[in-house]
């Protein structure tokens, strides 16, 4: 699948320092070390809706671990997923009688042309579940010849990981088991499906149902594909057997990513699969958890479509740190509109305080695990001293440009 179109990163005089991240399975902030090679990997959309704010600020996210990564003179290879065959795609097309590909495409490019316009640099590989099948089914035989996957005996073909096959299973999480029960059922898993040896153990594949788009799978017979194995195949397949970082929204953290790994273990026989699990959190509307149940969504191309500049909504999101529950209000894109206005009229200054003092503040608070509201109070000091006609450091307007276009990607 073709990702969306880049853009031009503006080169910054001298390096950035190395990135302490957030991971979610050791509970503790700890350096990103990649090697020359960075690998990430991040849990795109479900094509069955239009890309909402809280995906928005996910992408956002781990724009920025690139941004910060390629500033530090590291190649990223990034590599994000685009679910486009799962039960969501085909409940909601069946509800509104459209043909679930049309409707797979039509998000799928919408959102393609909101992570254009909101600057975020395009993955190395864009792939589609659907086009890995092949692969996906080839490691889930794998998995069955291995002891690590059952079928189940009531005809439907359908075949579940043992998580006994995973020792470790929950270290990513760092959930108990009661809490891995309560939450399963809420995010698609199904503990009560007769016939598992687990309550959590997770669908690898489902075996074809009449009037349900389906597959050939080998020996595992037609179907399609479960989700968590779809992610981890494609990551070992692009990214080799250890990735520095697994990315997503914080609803992924269980069961989507604890499985996804356990998978992706059992596979190579090498652990963790992921150096970093990292994850963003949840965007509300006026204290409201966004949700589509609720249907309370704020949609990028709705606000395109009001005429927002896509540099004030990315500012917006930057506005509070990424890991934590925030929600989204009118005054919040006033305030970054205000702010973008401001930053443009500062970088129009013929002169500012030094620019390279303004660049190792910005690089130190990102360093320190993509602490963005830090970096928008250092650039937004520049900006009010430059406004205010201090300092005398006539190249600082064009380095706080390419500064905040570079490392926060917002272009001024
Ligand atoms: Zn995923």
């Amino acid at each position: 699948m073709e990702p969306w179109a880049g853009h031009e990163v503006p080169r910054l005089p001298g390096r950035g320092g190395p990135l302490a991240l957030y991971d979610s399975a050791r509970q503790g902030l700890h350096p990103s070390d990649p090697a020359d090679v960075a690998r990430m990997y991040v849990c795109g959309i479900t094509p069955y809706d239009a890309t909402h704010l809280g995906h928005a600020a996910t992408m956002i996210t781990f724009d920025l671990v690139q941004r910060v990564w390629r500033d530090a003179g590291r190649t990223v290879r990034y590599v994000q997923n685009v679910t486009d065959i799962d039960d969501p795609l085909l409940e909601r097309a069946a509800r509104d009688g459209e043909d679930w590909k049309v409707l797979a495409m039509r998000e799928t490019a919408l959102f393609r042309e909101d992570m254009e316009a909101l600057r975020i640099i395009p993955p190395a590989h864009y792939v589609g579940a659907v086009e890995s099948i092949p692969d996906i089914a080839e490691k889930v035989q794998l998995l069955l010849k291995d002891g690590a996957a059952y079928r189940l005996d009531d005809g439907t073909g359908d075949v579940y990981f043992d998580t006994s096959a995973s020792p470790r299973f929950g270290y990513e999480s760092n959930l108990s088991r009661a809490e891995m029960l309560e939450i399963f059922p809420e995010r698609g898993g199904d503990p009560d499906r007769e016939g598992k040896r687990d309550p959590l153990d997770p669908l690898l594949w489902r075996g074809a149902r009449e009037g349900e788009p389906s597959w050939p799978g080998g020996e595992l017979g037609a179907g399609r594909p479960g989700w968590h194995i779809e992610c981890a195949v494609i990551a070992l397949d692009l990214l080799g057997d250890r990735i520095d970082v697994q990315g997503g929204g914080n609803d992924l953290l269980f069961p989507h990513h604890e499985a996804s790994a356990a998978h992706a273990e059992r596979l190579t026989g090498e652990a963790p699969f992921a150096q970093h699990y990292v994850h963003a959190g949840m965007i509300g509307l006026d204290g409201e958890k966004m949700s589509k149940s609720r249907g309370n969504l704020v949609f990028v191309s709705r606000l395109r479509a009001d005429r927002v500049d896509p540099m004030a909504v990315r500012l917006a999101l930057l506005s509070g740190h990424y890991r934590s529950d925030r929600t989204w209000t009118d005054e919040l894109l006033t305030a970054a509109q205000e702010r973008l206005a401001r930053w443009r009229q500062a970088a129009a200054a013929p002169a500012g305080p030094s620019g390279a003092e303004l660049l190792a503040g910005v690089r130190a608070r990102l360093a320190d695990d993509l602490d963005s509201p830090g970096a928008l109070a250092i650039a937004d000091a520049w900006a009010e001293q430059a406004l205010a006609g201090t300092g005398d450091d006539p190249g600082a307007p064009a380095l706080f440009a390419d500064t905040v276009d570079a490392l926060l990607g917002v272009r001024l």
